[in-house]
């Protein structure tokens, strides 16, 4: 069995002195929780810059989904980058992005044809959809949810709602935005108890907010993610998207999927939304697409997406090597690492539920496939949540060398690469156990 080794004390002299320079001229607004200098990945496993090995369970933010440097990624880069880095899918034909637009109509759910546009990340992905959204219905209310994270560009940070600390100072956002509360079934915002609650949170629309403040007739959208990532790793109950589906459809509302963290086989399905058994109108795919390469991919159906020439582009968008990364990706997960997903999925919440017997902070333990969430609490009863101890189980397990983020105020997200195999979800376990252990034992 493979362990982290840590040769150093954290940082190492060679991290410290990167991070100096990194203090000096990059960007203090990034996030870092704790000072990882990552020099070279292969599979889970990351070594830093002074020759430390960590085991990863963050994928990059669940980006690196092929495993870190996965060899059949990296030779299809290589390949392209010896035939054309870019042209620009904004003015210009190249084969690459037609085949992955190809593949991912075939490979999305639902029967009718989709076309697909490209942008670099999940906030271009969301921005456009959000655009197509406007230019489809010709209305201009929207609805999202709190908890939500869809990006940091102003359309899609103004349907963002999970940290005020991403929004200070940015305002005024587009308007005609309402937030409503998420199905969030361990702290139900109604009040309620899943099964018995009637699935509130959704009938609310229609029973309070369309006949309060907004016209169902003038709403463009719902922005959803099928599982809260940022928010939490918040599963909704299976009725909760079904309804909210029911709901869109009465009244020609579109159905924007969020599927950037919680799509391309991350749940063990191609999109989360299969679990639900709902087809959305438009899908946002980013992160996990391309294994790395930056990538994001808008795709609707065919008859949604009529804007025409000129209405939106970008000039990265659909880049070639991260087409063939994508196109790589695929054929990976189709192949085996969606199974692999489900497989260790669900034995990994087994060991985080025996886990959870044994350490009473453990409030909750939710997920699908391998986008996990571990809720701590300080008191199972109040459900007071503990943001600190999840903080330090995260940089105690730095230091000891499994790599963790967070998620929501006190959630412990466990979102490993998909190739992840039996014995690294093991070391993963001992070692949180340990440390669940020094911090709430
Ligand atoms: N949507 C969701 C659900 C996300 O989780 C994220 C990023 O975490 C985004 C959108 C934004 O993606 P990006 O950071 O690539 O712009």
């Amino acid at each position: 069995m493979k362990y982290p080794d840590i040769k150093t004390a954290l940082p190492g002299p060679e991290a410290s002195r990167l991070i100096a320079i990194d203090s000096a001229h990059v960007s203090p607004s990034y996030t870092r929780v704790y000072p990882l200098v990552a020099q070279k990945g292969e599979g889970l496993w990351i070594e830093d810059v002074d020759g430390n090995t960590f085991l990863d369970f963050t994928a990059g933010v669940a980006v690196c989904s092929t495993g870190h440097c996965h060899p059949r990624v990296v030779e299809a880069i290589k390949e392209q980058a010896e035939q054309l880095l870019h042209m620009s899918g904004t003015d210009f034909y190249y084969t690459p992005q037609i085949k992955l637009a190809e593949k991912l109509g075939a490979v999305l759910p639902g029967d009718s044809a989709k076309k697909v546009y490209f942008g670099n990340s999940g906030a271009e992905a969301v921005e456009a959809a959000f655009k197509l959204a406007r230019w489809h219905t010709r209305r201009e209310l929207n609805i999202a949810f709190f908890g939500a994270f869809h990006g940091r560009t102003m359309g899609a940070l103004s349907l963002t709602a999970s940290k005020s600390q991403q929004k200070k100072h940015y305002h005024p956002f587009v308007p005609g935005i309402t937030h409503i509360p998420y199905a969030y079934c361990y702290r139900c915002p109604y009040g309620g108890c899943y099964p018995n609650c009637g699935i509130e949170c959704v009938h609310w629309i229609e029973d309070t907010l369309f006949r309060a403040t907004m016209s169902p007739e003038e709403v463009a959208a719902v922005f959803v993610e099928p599982i809260q990532g940022e928010g939490g790793y918040i599963v909704p109950p299976p009725e909760f998207h079904r309804e909210l589906r029911r709901i869109t459809e009465k009244w020609g509302i579109l159905y924007v999927a969020d599927e950037v963290q919680s799509g391309m086989g991350r749940t063990g399905k191609m999109t989360a939304m299969e679990h639900f058994g709902v087809e959305p109108d438009i899908i946002a795919l980013a992160k996990g697409i391309a294994s790395g390469l930056p990538l994001g991919a808008m795709v609707a159906g065919s008859a949604i997406m009529d804007w025409e020439a000129g209405s939106h582009a970008s000039t990265f968008g659909g880049n070639p090597l991260s087409c063939q990364a994508a196109l790589a990706t695929i054929d990976l997960l189709e192949g085996e690492l969606m199974a692999n997903a489900n497989a260790q999925g669900a034995r990994f919440i087994e060991g985080l539920k025996e886990l959870q017997k044994l350490y009473e902070c453990i409030g909750d333990v939710r997920g699908k496939g391998l986008m996990i969430g571990v809720e701590l609490v300080k008191d199972r009863t109040t459900k007071e949540r503990a943001g600190e101890w999840r903080n330090d189980v995260i940089r105690r397990a730095f230091q000891k060398g499994l790599l963790l983020l967070g998620c929501g105020e006190n959630t412990i997200r466990l979102c490993p690469a998909l190739t992840v195999s039996r014995e690294e979800i093991d070391v993963c376990l001992s070692m949180l156990a340990e440390i669940l252990k020094e911090v709430a034992g």
